[in-house]
């Protein structure tokens, strides 16, 4: 970034890339990918791909007695924010504490996505949420997927949540009895719950989806989709080794984060892999390593939250100054030195459109970065060239992979990119793409998860008179720090609507925990049992929220499609934004609201 301070190390910059025709091949490559149907193009799994949402793990024949009890609080997921909103309850003195999941177990996206190489892309000293609370020690700078399962397993046998939790249950009715001062919670299982206070936290990424292509249904090969990994097929676990597939040819459609994690293991195992690619994500550096077991030991007690802050004010647009960066990784170094860069040039007193341009520079050089890493690492010139991202850096999910473009190397794995236009559809025994049939014995889906603002799952929320959220939500979120709204007493959701948002999401869980943690204790103590929000509280909220928030309206528009765009049609509604003042204050307005003590904008009878 202090390059960009100097302006002849950026005249440097400038004159060895063309950056004009960068920009227009970025525009070119985004043409080709826009379409008429956005999110439209996708399917859920429901209907003719029911079974494929099946539960791969859990007992199926799995059977109980209706549950119908009267409790302190309901907490609906049971993944980390479900966890960390139940064990920062429990540390507030709710020992009524009841948890639903759909699942079989804790764990939430953990639980589900098996698939052989997931692993965190955030540090697992910050990703895993209560290192000091449970004692582990991650074995590695980026665990893989059954040890992250672990460490959820072990929150809930720490704070003792196993006994209150309903496994393999799904909520279908969440109803606000005024009467009774309640929330009525109803389950697939003829469970009637009542409970003071609730807490929904049930993910934004859980519900996979599927592009709907012609022919989809008539392919009679194997098929899964990479959250409900068929390990009884491939053989081997989350850590690799499917042997089964030894003999067999395999397709994967999709080459984000999910497909790059999961590519180098089926590589490793298949007879023949194809991978399916519209969009190439971006792949540097990973450098994983073994935990320093004495490192680890030397640290002191609070090391985790100092560590996670650190790492959230050198990610966050409103972070505090830092003099030292822990995690030192891909993260903290790229968004260094692209997305902080504007911040940085306006404090040194440079104009904006000067600093917009240097960021656009650094940006450009991060991807000259990338795209030259695939030139070192993969040995076919036209492959490499396929391979090669043409977009602004965060207009996708950036991965970080060891291995991922390596296994382009092998004889035995064959790149089948489609020019940006995808899978054309599906035959009976194969795959159509790039105007050919490509057969498979197993076709693989990785083609990721309904984004939750684009269409809500889970039950509807009747609170007050009967209103529900979706419709309070019509023309935007209406909230107190995203996390109440009027009219939904006692009600805490967790969502990406007017909160924080920081790349190290359990972080933030983590934070909005502590806040619902402390209004219900403090309720408690002042002796009220209906919580709810005041009117100009919300509308306060709502329109600090929306003015800063930041749609980077023209940023997304020139990106190439994908969830972060919702698919090329770009959301301007600054209502359903993040907070967008960035995370660090946001977590300070949380702070300093607690601190206060006066539960402002709250309403308590
Ligand atoms: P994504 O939505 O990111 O990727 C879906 C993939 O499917 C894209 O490559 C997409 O291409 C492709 N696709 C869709 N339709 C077609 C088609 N018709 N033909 C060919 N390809 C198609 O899903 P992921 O599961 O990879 O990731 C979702 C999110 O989950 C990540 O962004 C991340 O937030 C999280 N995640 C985190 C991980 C971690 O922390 N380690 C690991 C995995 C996931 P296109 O790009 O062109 O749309």
């Amino acid at each position: 970034m202090t390059a960009y301070l100097d302006d002849t190390a950026t005249s440097a910059v400038e004159t060895e890339l063309d950056v004009a025709a960068i920009k227009a091949r970025y525009l070119e490559e985004r043409d080709k990918r826009l379409r008429d149907d956005g999110v439209g193009q996708y399917r859920d799994l429901h209907g003719d791909f029911e079974h494929m949402l099946d539960d791969p793990y859990a007992d199926p024949n799995f059977t109980r007695d209706p549950v119908v009890e009267d409790c302190e609080a309901l907490v609906i997921g049971g993944g980390f924010g479900g966890l960390l909103a139940a064990a920062r309850l429990r540390e507030a003195g709710v020992n009524s504490i009841r948890m639903i999941d759909r699942a079989g177990d804790f764990g939430g996206t953990w639980y589900w996505n098996r698939y052989p190489g997931a692993a965190c892309d955030v540090e697992s000293y910050i990703y895993m949420p209560m290192l000091e609370e449970t004692g582990e020690v991650p074995t590695e700078k980026y665990a893989k997927a059954p040890e992250i399962f672990a460490h959820a397993q072990a929150i809930g046998k720490k704070y003792d949540l196993y006994k209150s939790a309903l496994f393999q249950t799904n909520a279908t009715e969440v109803r606000w009895n005024e009467d009774r001062g309640r929330w009525i919670v109803k389950t697939d299982r003829a469970d009637e719950i009542a409970a003071r206070f609730l807490v929904i936290t049930n993910g934004t990424l859980d519900r996979p989806k599927l592009p709907n292509l012609p022919g989809i249904t008539r392919f009679k090969g194997h098929m899964f989709h990479t959250s409900r990994w068929d390990y009884a097929y491939t053989g081997g676990d989350g850590r690799g080794g499917l042997v089964n597939l030894a003999d067999k040819r395999v397709g994967i459609i999709g080459t984000g984060a999910t497909g790059v994690q999961a590519v180098p293991h089926l590589a490793e195992w298949a007879k023949q892999l194809y991978v399916f690619q519209r969009t190439p994500s971006t792949v540097g550096v990973r450098a994983n390593r073994a935990t320093d077991q004495e490192w680890f030991k030397s640290l002191q007690p609070g090391w985790q939250r100092r560590r996670m802050e650190n790492f959230n004010n050198l990610v966050s647009i409103s972070g505090i100054e830092e003099t030292e960066d822990l995690v030192a990784d891909g993260w903290t170094d790229v968004i260094r030195r692209v997305l902080l860069i504007q911040r940085k040039l306006r404090e040194a007193g440079r104009p904006a459109a000067e600093a917009f341009k240097y960021a656009e520079l650094a940006d450009i050089e991060q991807m000259e970065a990338i795209r030259g890493r695939v030139d070192e690492v993969v040995k076919d010139p036209a492959v490499a060239a396929a391979l090669k991202p043409y977009y602004a850096y965060f207009c996708k999910r950036p991965c970080f992979h060891d291995e991922y473009l390596q296994s382009f190397n092998r004889d035995s794995v064959t790149l089948v990119d489609t020019a940006g236009k995808g899978v054309e559809g599906l035959t009976e025994t194969g795959v159509i793409a790039g105007g050919k049939t490509w057969d498979v014995d197993c076709l693989i889906w990785a083609t990721g998860f309904d984004y939750a603002a684009q269409r809500k799952d889970g039950p509807e929320v009747f609170g007050r008179g009967g209103l529900t959220l979706s419709d309070k939500y019509r023309d935007g979120a209406m909230t107190l720090h995203g996390l109440q709204s009027r009219g939904f007493p006692n009600l805490f959701t967790f969502s990406r609507l007017q909160t924080g948002v920081t790349t190290n999401i359990t972080h933030m869980l983590r934070e909005l925990a502590a806040h619902v943690a402390y209004i219900v204790k403090e309720s408690r103590a002042r002796g009220a049992s209906v919580v709810d929000v005041y009117e100009d509280a919300e509308a306060e909220w709502v329109e600090h929220t929306s003015g800063a928030a930041i749609l980077r309206k023209r940023f997304f528009e020139e990106c190439t499609p994908g969830y972060y765009n919702n698919e090329g049609q770009v959301r301007t509604n600054p209502k359903n934004a993040n907070y967008g003042g960035g995370p660090a204050k946001f977590i300070q307005i949380l702070e300093d609201w607690r601190s206060d003590g006066r539960l402002s904008g709250l309403e308590l009878s």
